[in-house]
């Protein structure tokens, strides 16, 4: 037996590596259980836009060549979608990468880093990894509770993490509280809103009444904001790996120092360019996932189960029993859910909204396993 451990980085020892949706083929191979479906990782049902596969297949004969390691068209797509200057934003693989990119550029060790109880399992072990101290405030109904999150700043205060909509959550801040509250804290601290499922919050159709914010548009006001933004989710491109933020520009430049040169591939840079362009798959995406969360929440409903109203691409649904053997049954069932207890949540299961069949399946798994 070899012993590299003490060999390590002390802030890594202290690390729990984060916990990803099972794959379809793990399941297959674990159980043998056929026609599987994940309803476990918030990705597009629908998968990606054809017109992202077509830019794919007519770039594959250039993967010989480095990518731009600028990323010069996507960004300047980008610029002119947010109408903000190209200097401002950063390419990551996946919107993780900024993420990771933001503490690193800032975050000393014994720094602190504010989020909520119950947000993304990222933002702690990005902090932890450097051995910053990750800060947890109370939560609200589940969701972010701005005032306990106020409350929790501190001198050592460097970073925030706002997930907006939270995940795992589906839980979402307005307009007024989520701008009065940038508002409110030290431009000395980065705030940084993760937007992953912006498109799906944002959308007439989700509920949230035009009152979902745009971040993005205070971005000239407010110095110390980033916002991120994923391919991942409603875009369908989560195997790929991109997303990006849209921060001040002495920041990106800053992040860019960190960032590995390449770390967005070339199919990923044109399957994005092309995936902007489509806003019919967009559109269906979003349709299908508003009817989606209806045709769920009806049958939670009928089941008498409570669930946590959701503007995202999932939903998550109280068990008021612990939900592992819950999860097990469904993976018999051939259905991949997320179960939540490392979120604080053992109660819980998230579902990732599914095409109608899919949810059906889910549905009808789910009451044999209650
Ligand atoms: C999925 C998700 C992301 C994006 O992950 P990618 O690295 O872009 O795939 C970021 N933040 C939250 C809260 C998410 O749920």
């Amino acid at each position: 037996m070899s012993n590299f451990s003490h060999l390590a980085v002390k802030s890594v020892l202290g690390l729990n590596p984060y916990l990803p949706g099972k794959p379809i083929e793990e399941l297959e191979r674990e159980y043998g259980v056929k026609d599987i479906i994940k309803l476990a990782s918030n990705e597009n049902p629908l998968g990606p836009s054809p017109k992202a596969l077509e830019a794919i297949s007519n770039s594959k004969k250039d993967i010989w060549l480095y990518p731009d390691g600028n990323g010069f068209e996507l960004k300047a797509k980008l610029a002119a979608k947010h109408g903000v200057d190209s200097s401002r934003i950063t390419l990551g693989n996946g919107s993780s990468e900024p993420l990771e990119y933001i503490i690193r550029a800032f975050v000393n060790q014994g720094d602190e880093v504010l989020f909520s109880e119950h947000s993304f399992a990222i933002y702690p072990i990005l902090t932890k990894a450097v051995g910053g101290i990750g800060v947890a405030a109370k939560a609200k109904n589940w969701g972010y509770d701005l005032n306990a999150l106020y409350d929790a700043i501190t001198p050592k205060t460097k970073v925030i993490f706002i997930a907006n909509p939270n995940n795992p959550t589906g839980t979402w801040l307005n307009k007024d509280e989520l701008y009065r509250f940038i508002q409110s804290v030290s431009d000395q601290i980065i705030i940084v809103v993760d937007e992953a499922y912006f498109e799906y919050a944002s959308a007439p159709e989700t509920g949230a009444d035009g009152q979902f914010p745009n971040a993005m548009e205070w971005i000239d006001e407010f110095p110390n904001l980033m916002v991120t933004r994923t391919f991942s989710k409603a875009y369908g491109l989560a195997g790929l790996r991109i997303g990006y933020s849209v921060s001040h520009p002495e920041v990106a430049d800053l992040m860019n120092r960190i960032r590995p040169p390449f770390n967005v591939n070339s199919l990923a840079l044109v399957a994005a360019i092309a995936a902007l362009d489509d806003t019919e798959h967009l559109n269906n995406t979003v349709k299908t996932n508003a009817a989606g969360l209806i045709q769920l929440g009806t049958a939670f409903e009928s089941m008498g189960l409570e669930t946590i109203p959701s503007v995202a691409n999932f939903i998550s649904v109280d068990l008021k029993k612990p939900a592992a053997p819950v999860y097990d049954a469904l993976l018999h069932h051939g259905v991949i859910v997320r179960p939540v207890a490392n979120y604080g949540m053992p109660n819980h299961l998230r579902i990732t909204i599914g095409t109608k069949e899919q949810n059906q399946k889910f549905i009808n798994g789910l009451e044999l396993s209650l």
